[in-house]
């Protein structure tokens, strides 16, 4: 049997243009429709330019009606509340997050300098050297040590000791601890050898008055790992830290967010328009298939990743 599933997306390329993009999922689309999905690949659809919301809505339910079911109803309008609804509500606490980093619940770190970084860091440099990169809720990720290993200087916070502890020690560098007396109860954690200061403290504790601003971010399991409810609060933060030359590289995930409760949570296109479009350009730089088994078992039947790169409107 046909398995088509069909959801609809607005990306916006520029904040003056709004282009529908569907994705098909399952095994095979309609001959007539001219598309060929194998069995278990997860393909990006893109009608045509000129094409309406509504006229993609149709061409998307004709797909579906080939087979499977499908979430399309609550998803084919623009509606970005009620494609948040599911989540809206969702809260992890700081105990949580630190209980997951004692446990070894971890399953967001990678031990590998990721895709999305690598792939898109010329844009992120854009030919500067020796750029002071801001890590928000930074765990212990291996891409510090990259962008350390390379002349840059590394700036992160992470509410869990634990997680910074270990960054340094698996990474064999040394380390002196102080207190941060500008945030109460907070301490940095500094390389002895290489230009990497990390944070003890929530990131909501943190400002532009401790570091300065930076020239550039990389944000992976940040953004959609807050609390969703505290989204502006965070662009109107990130947007503080950005120097007038930063360059914001930002990883969401797409998802049917009905079938998962997150973190990471669901983080549409057109919120991240939202939240920062006003005061920076924006641009898609990259949109992945990034499913795996890990994925899989929590219940989803398609992830994609994309990359966004934010800088300050300059004026
Ligand atoms: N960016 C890292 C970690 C992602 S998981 C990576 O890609 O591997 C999110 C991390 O944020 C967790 O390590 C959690 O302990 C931390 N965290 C969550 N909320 C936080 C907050 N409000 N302030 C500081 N750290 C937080």
């Amino acid at each position: 049997m046909m398995n088509v599933r069909v959801s609809i997306f607005h990306i916006h390329n520029s904040p003056h243009t709004t282009r529908p993009r569907a994705v098909v999922i399952g095994s095979e689309a309609p001959r007539r429709l001219r598309r060929t999905v194998k069995k278990n690949t997860h393909i990006w659809m893109r009608p045509p330019r000129n094409w309406s919301a509504l006229e993609t809505l149709n061409y998307a339910q004709e797909l579906n009606r080939h087979g499977g079911t499908s979430h399309l109803p609550s998803w084919g309008q623009t509606n970005i509340t009620s494609m948040l609804a599911p989540q809206a509500d969702r809260v992890m606490t700081l105990g949580e997050w630190e209980d997951r980093w004692q446990e070894n619940r971890i399953g967001f770190h990678q031990s590998h300098v990721h895709k999305m970084l690598e792939n898109n860091f010329d844009k992120v440099l854009a030919g500067r050297t020796g750029v002071r990169f801001f890590f928000p809720l930074c765990g212990k990720a291996v891409d510090m040590k990259w962008l350390a290993d390379m002349g840059h200087s590394v700036v992160g916070v992470e509410i869990s000791e634990k997680a910074i502890q270990q960054f340094f020690e698996e990474n064999n560098m040394t380390y002196i601890e102080e207190p941060v007396p500008a945030i109460p109860g907070a301490k940095v954690y500094k390389s002895s050898e290489k230009n990497i200061s990390l944070y003890q403290c929530d990131l909501y504790n943190f400002s532009s008055s401790i570091e300065g601003q930076f020239g550039a971010i990389w944000d992976r399991g940040s953004l959609v790992a807050i609390n969703p409810k505290d989204r502006e609060k965070y662009a109107a933060l990130i947007i503080s830290l950005m120097a007038s030359d930063c360059r914001y590289l930002l990883d969401t995930l797409l998802y049917n967010p009905e079938l998962y409760k997150g973190p990471p949570f669901f983080v549409p296109d057109e919120q991240v328009t939202r939240l920062f479009g006003e005061r920076c350009d924006i641009e898609l730089l990259q949109s992945v298939d990034a499913m795996t088994d890990r994925q899989r078992a929590w219940g989803l039947d398609y992830l994609t990743e994309t990359v966004h790169l934010i800088s300050p409107k300059s004026n």
